[in-house]
């Protein structure tokens, strides 16, 4: 395999060609940032971290039976990856309320949600990543009825095997998001599945350990995901 030019810089990855036209090469950089691009910063280590992490998930969830991009660690900071068309929209799955629904709906932080929720967000940083529903998904064109049903049961199912997985490293899965794509017509996920996408919390203590710590300036953003890369058994 031959890594070729870049297709597209992203606020955290870049990705490029490659010399077969059914994979990509993701590079994860150290480059951090939130609020739709509005805050960014260089954080040592974060490519490598979030490679490894995003390669021993998405393993975790292939053998879980959830079709993933993921093919194979090529580096510190790069993976092969299947070339998916994406499909723009965000699923957000919670069990605890946090970020957007508590101000949303004005909750406590830390409210269990039972059954746990699942929303969309248009991909959109310019709109600011706005809250839509599944008509806007259809009348839109963004997705088929059949491609969302598809994208909601996936990433319920991933809700069910990382909790577990993070339950058994002390650590509660508050929520994440997710980005799907199609591949020779199915669904798979794709993008990351890093500290950087989910919030996860020490489950005795309620520490922040993702990039809330980033988020609101609590320090020791990089020390956290190591933290819990180690817990959940990630080789660094
Ligand atoms: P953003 O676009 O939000 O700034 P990133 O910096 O993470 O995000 O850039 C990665 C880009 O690559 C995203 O636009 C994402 O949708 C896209 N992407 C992720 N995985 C794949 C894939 N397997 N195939 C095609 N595109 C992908
Ligand atoms: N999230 C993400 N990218 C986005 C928006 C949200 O990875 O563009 C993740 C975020 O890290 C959290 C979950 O999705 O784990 C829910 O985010 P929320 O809607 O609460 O938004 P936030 O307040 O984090 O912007």
């Amino acid at each position: 395999m031959e890594k070729r030019d870049e297709l597209y810089r992203g606020k955290a990855k870049s990705v490029y060609t490659t010399d077969d036209a059914d994979r990509l090469v993701l590079l994860f950089r150290n480059d951090t940032s939130a609020f739709d691009g509005k805050k960014v910063e260089q954080l040592d280590r974060k490519g490598m971290v979030n490679n490894k992490f995003n390669a021993f998930i998405m393993q975790k969830l292939e053998e879980a039976g959830v079709p993933t991009q993921f093919d194979a660690l090529l580096s510190d900071n790069e993976c092969l990856v299947k070339k998916l068309k994406m499909i723009p929209v965000e699923c957000v799955v919670r069990n605890f309320a946090a970020g957007s629904l508590v101000r949303r709906l004005g909750l406590e932080e830390g409210l269990e949600l039972k059954p746990s929720t699942f929303e969309l967000f248009l991909k959109d940083d310019a709109l600011g990543d706005p809250f839509i529903n599944e008509s806007h998904v259809q009348a839109f064109g963004w997705a088929t009825p059949e491609q969302l049903a598809r994208m909601k049961e996936l990433s319920l199912k991933v809700n069910q095997v990382l909790s577990q997985l993070f339950d058994a490293a002390g650590l509660l899965l508050v929520d994440f998001k997710l980005e799907f794509g199609v591949f020779h017509g199915d669904i798979v996920l794709g993008d990351e599945f890093s500290p950087d996408g989910c919030r996860l919390w020490d489950k005795e203590t309620r520490k922040k350990m993702d990039k809330d710590r980033f988020r609101q300036g609590l320090g020791d953003v990089i020390e956290s995901y190591e933290e819990v890369a180690k817990r959940i058994g990630v080789v660094l």
